[in-house]
């Protein structure tokens, strides 16, 4: 644990949707910098898992700013296809990012592992690793997730990403549908956050 609370930081990301969702977690007090501010790539995620890949961004970040950073590495797991995409969820959009081609092929590696798979429910989860780094020294490093279903087909235009085919446990609603607001409040993100909120 810092001796002091955290009064600014870089987060660690170049997606767009990640930023702003991380960035409304955070206490409105503290100096919030992106990495197009310091005009940053990503670095390679080559670690075996999702926490190994957030500290993976949280130390290059901090390294390359001389900034606390707060980064995180997140994902869709389904279990009827041996938990893919997991930690190449981002992968699967191509190099554009674009997520009618990763959801496509979702829905494909389903229908070839299971005809039948949208009368059934398909088992899914988020989980997001948030890590918080002070040059190549880990601060902290926690994971959160939440559980849900893959819908038949791509719902709602709101958040990012899966959004549109994930339907968290005992809701009606994909993550497409739901307000922002509503959102947060049950995600993998909010409840990895609660674990290091002390922080800041
Ligand atoms: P990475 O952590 O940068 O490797 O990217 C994780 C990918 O997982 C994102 O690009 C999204 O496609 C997906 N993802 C993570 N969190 C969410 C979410 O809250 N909603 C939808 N997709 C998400």
């Amino acid at each position: 644990m810092p001796e002091r609370k955290i009064k600014e930081l870089i987060i660690g990301t170049n997606n767009k949707g990640k930023f702003r969702e991380i960035k409304n977690l955070l206490p409105k007090n503290i100096k919030v910098y992106s990495t197009s501010h310091f005009n940053l790539k990503s670095p390679k995620e080559n670690g075996s898992n999702f926490k190994e890949n957030s500290l993976i961004k949280s130390k290059y970040f901090s390294k390359k700013t001389g900034l606390v950073c707060l980064a995180d590495d997140s994902g869709l797991e389904i279990d009827l296809i041996n938990k893919k995409p997991g930690i190449f969820s981002a992968r699967w959009a191509g190099r554009n990012g674009d997520f009618n081609k990763a959801i496509k092929k979702v829905f494909k590696q389903l229908n070839k592992k299971d005809k039948l798979w949208k009368k059934k429910k398909i088992k899914a989860r988020f989980v997001c690793a948030l890590s918080i780094s002070y040059l190549n020294k880990k601060i902290v490093c926690v994971e959160g997730q939440v559980d849900g279903y893959i819908s038949n087909e791509p719902i709602g235009k709101n958040g990012f990403g899966y959004d549109p085919i994930f339907i968290p446990k005992n809701k009606k609603l994909t993550f497409g549908q739901m307000s922002t607001s509503e959102k947060y409040k049950i995600d993998h993100r909010f409840k990895a956050y609660k674990k290091i909120k002390k922080f800041f």
